[in-house]
């Protein structure tokens, strides 16, 4: 296959299964008027992640990297009645449209977006005792990513999910001596998911309108 392929694919994919990703495309589009960067999921893992949520009943949601919101909205949409995510965001103005487009989207009381570096927010929600998370969506800086593992399994309940996104890196992750430090946090992400003794995974390639890239899936034991 092809690029072309694979993006006919993708709208075939979306437009049979997710239809109503339709209904979010306003989302994209006000982060994209803001100038924030195309890095949100794609509508048909945006999809993967409610339908998680909705398998394992999840009430309690923790998302690392929010941007414009559109993978939040996904999330929350999946939580059961009285359900939260609590999406951690570095840059005050990506939170700012993230809450204006969750408001929109009716989902202001199933989420919260708590605003500075993320390992400042995890190590908070440890210290506070915040009652664990079912499932964990990893997505912001590449660097940090074997940091927010071990903090993830730290505020997470024993048989919660764990999503690592961008865990392929258009292949980039195969080179340990790389200069992009993106690629080697991911790949040392991998490397920590696949040897932390409470955690047992596995990740999946994916190609599509963002490239080839993939995710890794884990549960906490
Ligand atoms: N999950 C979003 C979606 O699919 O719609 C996309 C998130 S985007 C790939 C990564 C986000 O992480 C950006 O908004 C960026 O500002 C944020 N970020 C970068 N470094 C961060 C940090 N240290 N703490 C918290 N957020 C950070």
């Amino acid at each position: 296959g092809t690029q072309t392929d694979f993006d006919a694919v993708e709208v075939f994919l979306t437009e049979t299964l997710v239809p109503e990703a339709r209904n979010l495309r306003a989302v994209v589009e006000r982060a994209d008027d803001e100038g924030m960067p195309r890095i949100e999921v794609m509508p048909n893992h945006g999809k993967l992640l409610e339908l998680l949520v909705q398998m394992i009943h999840a009430r309690r949601v923790l998302e690392i990297g929010t941007l414009g919101g559109y993978s939040t909205i996904w999330l929350a949409s999946g939580l059961q009645p009285g359900g939260t995510v609590v999406s951690l965001e570095l840059e005050p103005r990506h939170a700012e449209v993230a809450a204006e487009s969750i408001a929109a989207a009716g989902l202001r009381d199933r989420a919260e977006i708590r605003v500075g570096p993320a390992l400042d927010t995890l190590t908070e929600l440890g210290r506070s005792g915040a009652d664990p998370f079912d499932l964990i969506f990893i997505d912001a800086d590449k660097e940090n990513i074997p940091a927010y593992i071990d903090a993830a399994v730290e505020l997470a309940r024993p048989g919660a999910v764990l999503i690592l996104d961008n865990a392929v890196w258009h292949g980039a992750i195969l080179n340990p001596d790389s200069a992009d430090e993106a690629a080697i946090g991911v790949r040392r992400g991998l490397e920590a998911i696949g040897r932390h003794p409470r955690l047992t995974a596995t990740a999946i390639q994916t190609v599509g309108s963002k490239g080839w890239d993939g995710f890794a899936i884990a549960l906490v034991t």
